[in-house]
């Protein structure tokens, strides 16, 4: 069960607060979207679920268990990024491998999870291209791909297609909805694109300067904003 509970997360970089109290329950198997303008504290809060940043204050439950203190690398999260961050030196199936051999995973087991995940992402024909070969859109699957052999419970995207050309991030909007499907896990995932966040979540965050505004889903957003700052947000042309 990946059940996520924030109660009064907070995180502060001296004097600034750049995460104000923020309390949020996400649902195993939930689709939820973090929207807001740049600067206002998703991707902070993302990394504070990873581990990758220390919590200031509140607490962060995961399944039922306290995480604050819990290391990245011990928590069933996969993260995706922006800028893919691959493995340059590495072939695409290294690529995709490599978390797996740091587990200590067998040859056997590695190598069908990876086939596995690049049928799903239809990337099989490029298992022994380098990165650099590869366009935008397959580098994105690759960053996927490599999420995807690890199983984890809980997925985290952060601005995954803010790379991608308009036309290619409405396919890979529908591909990473097809994903989330079929894998049965939760994602939490973090745009600044509103458009994004109304075609793709079960529900979606609002936030503003490190508060969250709004949760709803996104017809009950549309139809019932709270305040004018979620009406402008929400309403605005791309
Ligand atoms: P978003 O992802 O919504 O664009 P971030 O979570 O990256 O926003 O950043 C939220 C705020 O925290 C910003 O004002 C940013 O400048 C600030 N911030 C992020 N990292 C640091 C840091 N290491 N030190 C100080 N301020 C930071
Ligand atoms: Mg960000």
């Amino acid at each position: 069960m990946a059940s996520i509970s924030l109660k009064k997360l907070n995180k502060t970089y001296g004097a600034l607060t750049v995460v104000h109290d923020i309390d949020l329950e996400i649902a195993d198997k939930e689709f939820i979207i973090l929207v807001g303008p740049s600067g206002c504290g998703k991707s902070t809060t993302l990394r504070m679920i990873a581990g990758l940043e220390e919590i200031s204050g509140g607490e962060l439950i995961i399944g039922g268990d306290i995480v604050n203190d819990v290391p990245s690398k011990d928590r069933d999260i996969a993260m995706v990024f922006q800028n893919y961050a691959l493995y340059p030196h590495m072939t695409v199936y290294k690529n995709m491998a490599f978390g797996l051999q740091l587990r200590k995973a067998s040859r056997e087991v590695i190598d069908q999870k990876v086939q596995e995940a690049a049928k799903i992402l239809d990337i099989t024909h490029l298992l022994n291209r380098k990165p650099k070969a590869l366009s935008g859109g397959q580098r994105q699957r690759v960053a996927l791909g490599r999420a995807m052999v690890r199983n984890p419970e809980v997925f985290l995207l952060d601005e995954p297609l803010s790379n991608l050309d308009a036309k290619l991030r409405g396919t890979m909007r529908a591909e990473i909805t097809k994903l989330h499907k079929r894998l049965n896990s939760t994602f939490i995932y973090v745009t600044h694109d509103q458009i994004e966040a109304m075609t793709m979540a079960d529900r979606i965050v609002v936030m503003a300067d490190g508060h969250i505004q709004q949760v709803d889903t996104p017809q009950n957003l549309y139809d019932r904003p709270i305040n004018m700052f979620v009406a402008g947000f929400i309403g605005a042309p791309q």
